[in-house]
C-alpha cells in the first residue's frame, strides 16, 4: 500500500524545494500517493482565509503533511498561515534537529554539533492576544499552560530516551518571568524526575545563546517555549551552515507536518539557486515517522555524500550548483 502525503508547496522557493524533495523521496523507491494542496499568499487573498478548509481536509485524510513555507499575506487582517496550522491540528512539539553537515565551511567546522531542539509550538507570546489598551499603547499576552508545558517536556524526554540521548537542557528566562516561565519549568523538572538516567540541566536564555555559539558541541537536547525555540532555531541554524539546511517536524498526538525552518526566501524565489536540503532533510524525518527506516537511511546519506564531495552544493553553502543539479546528485548517490 503507498503512503497517502498532503504536499503544500507554499511560497516563494516552496514549490522549488518540495518539488526537489518530491522527487529525492520518489526516488528512494518509497511508494507515495502526493495529493498536492495548495497554500500560499495569493490563494489567501483571493479566498479571505488564511487557512482554506480542502487543505485541512487533506491533512485529516492523510495525517502527514510535507509542506513549503507559506507567507501570511501583510495587512488584510489575516492570522498567521503558520500558527494556525499547528493549532487546528494541535501540533504542539515543533522537533529540529541541528546536525553538522560534512564539507560546509563553517566556524565549527572542527566540532561535531548534534542538537535536537524541542519547541512548544501552540503557546507563548505566540497565542496572537493582544491589545491596544489606549492609542500607542499595546500590551500582548504570553499564554503558559501545565498542559501543554508538560505535553512538550514529555515529548523531548521520551525522545530523548528511545533515541539513547544523554542530556535536556530546559531554556527559560524564570529570573523575570517567575510565574509564566517559572511553570514551564515546573513542568520541566516534573517530567525530568520520571527520567532518572538522563542529565536534566537549566539554562537562562540569554546565557544558552552565548554558550550555543561558545560550546554549541555541549548541547544534546534543548527544550524551550515557543519564542526562545524559535529565535534559538535559527541561532543554532547558523551554527551549521543556515536556513537552507535545517529541517523540521511539527508533530501532534495524530498528525505530523514536515517542514523546512526556513521562510520563502523573496530575494532568490524562482532562480533556481534555492538549497533544497533542509527540505529534503525534513522528508527524510517523514519517512523515520513512516517507519521508512531503510529509505530514510539511504536518503540521509545520500545528502551527507553529495555534500562531502563538494561539487553539487548550492551558494548559500558555498557552492554553485542550481537547485536541480543538486536534486540529481543526491539521486544519483541514491
Ligand atoms: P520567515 O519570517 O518566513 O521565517 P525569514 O525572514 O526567516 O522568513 P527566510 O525566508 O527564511 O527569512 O530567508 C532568510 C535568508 O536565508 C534569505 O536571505 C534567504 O535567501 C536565505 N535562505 C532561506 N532559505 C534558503 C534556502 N533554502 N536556500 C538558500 N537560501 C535560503
Amino acid at each position: 500500500m503507498p503512503h497517502s502525503v498532503t504536499l503544500i508547496p507554499g511560497d516563494g522557493i516552496g514549490p522549488e524545494v518540495s518539488a526537489a524533495a518530491r522527487r529525492a523521496v520518489d526516488a528512494t523507491g518509497v511508494r507515495i500517493d502526493w495529493e498536492v494542496a495548495e497554500l500560499n499568499s495569493d490563494l489567501i487573498i483571493k479566498t479571505g482565509v488564511s487557512l482554506p478548509p480542502s487543505v485541512l481536509e487533506s491533512l485529516n485524510r492523510t495525517l502527514i503533511g510535507l509542506k513549503g513555507p507559506v507567507t501570511t499575506p501583510i495587512g488584510g487582517g489575516f492570522s498567521s498561515v503558520n500558527v494556525a496550522l499547528r493549532k487546528k491540528l494541535d501540533l504542539y512539539a515543533n522537533v529540529r534537529p541541528v546536525h553538522s553537515l560534512p564539507g560546509i565551511a563553517t566556524r565549527f567546522q572542527d566540532v561535531l554539533i548534534d542538537m535536537v531542539i524541542f519547541r512548544e509550538n501552540t503557546e507563548d507570546l505566540y497565542s496572537g492576544i493582544e491589545h491596544e489598551v489606549v492609542p500607542d499603547v499595546v500590551t500582548g499576552i504570553k499564554v503558559i499552560t501545565r498542559v501543554a508545558s508538560t505535553k512538550i517536556a514529555e515529548y523531548a524526554f521520551r525522545y530523548a530516551h528511545l533515541n539513547g540521548r544523554k542530556k535536556v537542557t530546559a531554556i527559560h528566562k524564570a529570573n523575570i518571568m517567575k510565574l509564566a516561565d517559572g511553570l514551564f519549568l515546573r513542568c520541566c523538572r516534573e517530567v525530568s524526575e520520571r527520567y532518572p538516567h538522563i542529565e536534566y540541566k537549566e539554562l537562562i536564555v540569554d546565557n544558552a545563546s552565548m554558550q550555543l555559539v561558545m560550546r554549541p558541541e555541549t548541547f544534546d537536547i534543548l527544550l524551550l517555549p515557543n519564542l526562545y525555540g524559535d529565535i534559538v532555531s535559527d541561532l543554532a541554524a547558523g551554527l551549521v551552515g543556515g536556513l537552507g539546511i535545517v529541517p523540521g517536524a511539527n508533530m501532534g498526538d495524530r498528525h505530523a507536518v514536515f517542514e523546512a525552518v526556513h521562510g520563502s526566501a523573496p530575494d532568490i524565489a524562482g532562480k533556481g539557486i534555492a538549497n533544497p536540503t533542509a527540505m529534503m532533510l525534513s522528508a527524510v524525518m517523514m519517512l523515520t515517522h513512516m517507519k521508512e527506516t531503510d529509505a530514510a537511511k539511504r536518503l540521509h546519506a545520500a545528502i551527507e555524500k553529495v555534500y562531502a564531495e563538494k561539487k553539487h552544493t548550492t551558494g548559500d553553502v558555498g557552492g554553485t550548483a542550481t537547485t536541480e543539479e543538486f536534486t540529481n546528485a543526491v539521486i544519483a548517490a541514491l
